[in-house]
């Protein structure tokens, strides 16, 4: 993704939503959306009302960047989502959430999206026994991700850093012994409600 030199913060106060792009600080206090609930910057509180298709832009921006990719990227996941069975705003979301960097921190076993990238590319994680430092590698049921031999400590020290996460049904996860297994792919369900995918069909239909 091009890198954002402006604070991931502004990104989430300009879109009106937390898009958990900071990890554990996302769910505190100290959230700039939660404090300060309206866009950034002297005119952040006039914000003008949307047009339908700024509406569609801006769900399709939102889902980016909380994914964290670029915009070529997320255009070709569309392509992707639009030449497979099923309905295309969700087939979107799975191929988005299957991402290796988004499954790990999904587990809880990093502080979000963002670091898990950086984790990733350092190569200290496995897919499959194997070293994988792709952070966009499509995971599928039945892969197992592992900790690299050497990585345990780094890994333990952030995972018992980071408030313990709920269940996530579609993943299985052992924070002891280091490893997650893909059980399935995520259903809508399993996924982010807040996401209006519709609106981002609809942005790439015109
Ligand atoms: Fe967004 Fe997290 Fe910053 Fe809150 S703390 S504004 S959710 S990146």
């Amino acid at each position: 993704m091009a890198r954002h030199t402006e604070s991931v913060c502004k990104i989430c106060r300009n879109e009106g939503k937390k898009l958990f792009l900071k990890g554990d600080r996302c769910n505190s206090a100290k959230c700039s959306q939660t404090k300060r609930p309206y866009g950034s910057g002297q005119h952040g509180q006039n914000r003008k009302k949307l047009s339908e298709y700024a509406i569609h832009l801006r769900e399709k921006q939102k889902c980016r960047f909380s994914y964290l990719v670029s915009e070529k990227q997320f255009s070709r996941y569309f392509k992707i989502a639009a030449g497979k069975t099923g309905v295309t705003g969700t087939v979107l979301l799975q191929l988005l959430e299957s991402r290796f960097d988004s499954v790990v921190a999904k587990a809880g076993f990093t502080a979000g999206r963002k670091q898990s990238r950086q984790l990733i590319r350092h190569r200290h994680f496995m897919i499959n026994g194997r070293i994988v430092d792709i952070p966009s590698y499509r995971l599928k049921a039945g892969d197992k991700i592992s900790v690299k031999k050497g990585s345990e400590e780094l890994i333990k020290t952030i995972i018992d850093s980071l408030t313990p996460i709920e269940g996530v049904n579609w993943l299985e996860y052992d924070k002891t012994a280091l490893k997650i297994t893909v059980k399935s792919l995520p259903e809508r369900e399993d996924i982010d409600p807040t996401v209006k995918e519709q609106l981002i069909v609809e942005y790439y239909s015109k």
